[in-house]
Formats: C-alpha cells, sequence, structure tokens
C-alpha cells in the first residue's frame, strides 16, 4: 500500500527545506521531504555559507538582496530556538586584473542602480577595511556592508524544524529511486521508505539535479564539480569582511567562532560525484592566499574537505515547473551560490507550486532558456 503527500521534496539540503517550510506557511502542509542522507549532508553542510547581494547579473542581485533582507529576520521567523548566526561583516571583492576592474565598475552601477550600497574601494581604503590585506598589484575592491556569512547546518535545521512544526514530515535517509508518471503528470514517487501518491514532486537534489531530471526524462544541464575548502584553528578576530577574489578564484572569511574558512575554485577541477580531498589543495592555498593576507601563515590548519557545486551553462538557477512534466518543479543549478538564495528560493517556487503570482518574476529562470539560447551568464563566480 502506498502513503500520500501533495507534494514530495526530493533533497533536505537548503533549498529542499526551505521550499518545505514556504510550503507549509503558505498553507500547503501535506508535504515530504525525502533526504537520502542526513539534512544538510550534501553540499549544503560542506558549503562556505558566505551571503552577498553583490553580482553581476540583475537576477542574481535581485534575488540575492531579497534573500539577505529575509536572513535579516530569519532566527524570528523560523522561531528557531538557536542561531543561525548570520553575521553582515561585509564582503571585500579584489580586483587585480584590468578586466575584473572594468566589470566591477559596471557591477557597482547595476547594484547601486537595484538599491544594494555597495561602493568602489581603493587598495588604501581596502586595507583600511582589512588592515592584513596586502594591496600589491590590486587596482581596487568592490565593498558591500550588507553582505556576510551564515552558518548553513543551523539555517538548514532552523527551516526543517519550523516546517515539521506546520506538519511537514521530513525522511532522512530514505532515497527517491524513481518518479512516476501518467498522462504527463507526475503520480508517484518510488523510494527505500516506501511509495507516495502525490501531486507535485520538487527536485531539489543539488548537484544529484540531473538523475532524479532522469527519473521522469527530463535532461537537466547541471553537473557536479568538485570543491576544496578548509577551516583554521581560531584566534582572535582581525578581520570582519570575507575577502574574495574572482581572478585568484579564492575566498576567506573569519567565523563568529575565530576560525578562518577559506577555498579555492580550481578550474580545472573533477566534475564528478568524487569528494575527496587532496594535498594539492592545501599547496594552492598557500601560494594564492598567502600573498594577500600573509598574516593567515601563522595559523594552523585543522580540517580541510570537499563538496560539490551544482553547474548550470549560466551559472544562474534554474527555477519552476518543467514544460514536459506537469507538477514536476526544478530548483536546481545554483552553481556555488545556493545556500544565500535559500530563503528567496523557498518563497518563490512555493508561490510558483501553488500556483500564486510569484513575488519577483523569475520566468527568465526556466529550463527552456538553454534551448531558447537565452543565456545571461553570471560573471562574478569564484
Ligand atoms: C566548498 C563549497 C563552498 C560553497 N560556498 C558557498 C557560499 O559561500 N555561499 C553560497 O551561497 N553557496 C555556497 N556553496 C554552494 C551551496 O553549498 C549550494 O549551492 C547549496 O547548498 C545547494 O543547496 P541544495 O539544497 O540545492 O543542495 P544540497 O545541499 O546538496 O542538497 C541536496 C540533497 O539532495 C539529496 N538527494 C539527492 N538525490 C536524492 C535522491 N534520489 N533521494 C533523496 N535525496 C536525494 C542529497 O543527499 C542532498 O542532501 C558552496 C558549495 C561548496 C561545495
Amino acid at each position: 500500500m502506498s502513503s500520500t503527500a501533495k507534494v514530495a521534496v526530493i533533497g533536505g539540503g537548503v533549498i529542499g527545506c526551505a521550499i518545505a517550510y514556504n510550503l507549509a506557511k503558505q498553507g500547503c502542509t501535506d508535504v515530504v521531504v525525502f533526504d537520502k542522507g542526513y539534512l544538510a549532508g550534501g553540499s549544503t553542510g560542506r558549503c562556505g555559507a558566505g551571503v552577498r547581494c553583490q553580482w553581476g547579473t540583475e537576477m542574481n542581485c535581485r534575488l540575492a538582496l531579497e534573500s539577505i533582507n529575509m536572513f535579516e529576520h530569519l532566527n524570528e521567523e523560523l522561531g528557531y530556538e538557536y542561531d543561525i548566526e548570520f553575521k553582515q561583516k561585509g564582503y571585500l571583492i579584489l580586483a587585480h586584473t584590468e578586466k575584473e576592474w572594468e566589470q566591477f565598475k559596471k557591477n557597482v552601477k547595476l547594484q547601486n542602480s537595484l538599491g544594494i550600497p555597495s561602493k568602489l574601494l581603493s587598495p588604501e581604503e581596502a586595507r583600511e577595511t582589512v588592515p592584513h590585506l596586502r594591496t600589491d598589484g590590486m587596482l581596487g575592491a568592490t565593498y558591500c556592508t550588507k553582505d556576510g556569512h551564515c552558518n548553513p547546518h543551523h539555517t538548514t535545521w532552523a527551516y526543517a524544524r519550523a516546517a515539521k512544526r506546520l506538519g511537514v514530515k521530513v525522511r532522512s535517509f530514505v532515497e527517491v529511486k524513481d518518479v512516476r508518471v501518467k498522462n504527463g503528470r507526475v503520480t508517484r514517487v518510488i523510494t527505500t521508505g516506501g511509495d507516495y501518491d502525490v501531486e507535485a514532486v520538487v527536485n531539489a537534489a543539488g548537484a544529484w539535479a540531473k538523475p532524479v531530471g532522469e527519473m521522469v526524462g527530463v535532461d537537466i544541464p547541471v553537473y557536479p564539480e568538485r570543491h576544496h575548502i578548509l577551516v583554521t584553528e581560531p584566534c582572535s578576530m582581525i578581520q570582519d569582511p570575507m575577502v574574495m577574489s574572482f581572478s585568484k578564484h579564492i575566498y576567506c572569511q573569519q567565523t563568529p567562532h575565530g576560525s578562518f574558512v577559506m577555498g579555492y575554485g580550481d578550474p580545472n577541477e573533477r566534475k564528478d560525484y568524487d569528494v575527496g580531498h587532496t594535498w594539492q589543495f592545501l599547496e594552492t592555498m598557500v601560494d594564492t592566499v598567502l600573498p594577500v593576507l600573509p598574516i593567515l601563515g601563522e595559523l594552523r590548519l585543522v580540517r580541510q574537505w570537499s563538496g560539490l557545486y551544482e553547474i548550470s551553462p549560466d551559472a544562474q538557477p534554474i527555477l519552476g515547473e518543467t514544460p514536459q512534466v506537469d507538477g514536476f518543479y526544478m530548483a536546481v543549478g545554483f552553481s556555488g551560490h545556493g545556500f544565500m538564495l535559500a530563503p528567496v528560493v523557498g518563497k518563490l517556487l512555493a508561490e510558483t507550486i501553488l500556483d500564486k503570482p510569484t513575488s519577483l518574476d523569475i520566468s527568465m529562470l526556466d529550463l527552456g532558456r538553454f534551448e531558447r539560447g537565452e543565456m545571461i551568464r553570471e560573471p562574478s563566480v569564484v
């Protein structure tokens, strides 16, 4: 015998949990979230959890700005008994090449036009913001105090707990093996914990978006890419903003506990499901981060790990219902910035599934844009 649910969400990362909570908040509580592992055990729990509205495309700026406005009140909104640790300490993004600097001038103009309070800084002004920053060869930086970082485990759990209180069922360690379609509409999910008759299915499977799409015969152009990250021992608080460089492929933040978390986006990284880590990554970090932030060479490494980016062809998410199968929705392809978009995506997907007008027009993020050749590539990614 099968169980029933109105909506099945595949994926218990921050995206799946945010969608489930928003569905319940908007009145649809007959929702079940499946994760083949534990909550936040995919990319979410492995991420840097930086949150920024300094983007290069209008859509990403709008999504991120709205998300940050929501992060500012998320503890209260979700009635979370702990703290998601959202700290707005800013992002300082460094320009080391002429091309980058020209792009940053355009970015700041766009961001300011949308109400994002970012600004261009000279190398000297950047050093006033981060006194241990070495500015040799730097042309300038952009800075925005609205940006910050958060705790990805707490955030996911805050969403999951709030969703459960509203009636959502969360089934960890249950894998969705197949999704059945009848007359062009999803009807059933087949899981390791039994079958469910459903009216809608949400693909929030992160780096596994493509195999989940294949269950209903839809080709989703998202692939996994390994990204390494490390954490140091804690020290006294010396750095407020996240320091980031696109041309050097690095980001580095000091967490509220004093540890530094930093990562490198290797352009030649593996594009499969391997999440092993390498010695080479540590050498690369020494070669790329220490010339910019030399004082960090005094810290000892505590741990390194890696996780998967879920890359789409234009580095922007794919959101909404598939044109091919009714009732099959996607919130995938976040390309390394899905954590920060979770609050707004949760709300927008719930509105879409419940057939309400969306509070932001996301029609340009549909799956069809790739076939139509209407991609706008996000330039500001690590
Ligand atoms: C090193 C690193 C650093 C990052 N830094 C940042 C950052 O600073 N800021 C930012 O915004 N983003 C960052 N990201 C990206 C961010 O982690 C992701 O975009 C985000 O977590 C995506 O969330 P998700 O819920 O879609 O995916 P996930 O967290 O991966 O969740 C998907 C879940 O689906 C489950 N699943 C898959 N298939 C099935 C199935 N068949 N049945 C049941 N369950 C299934 C998986 O077990 C997984 O838990 C980073 C990522 C990495 C790897």
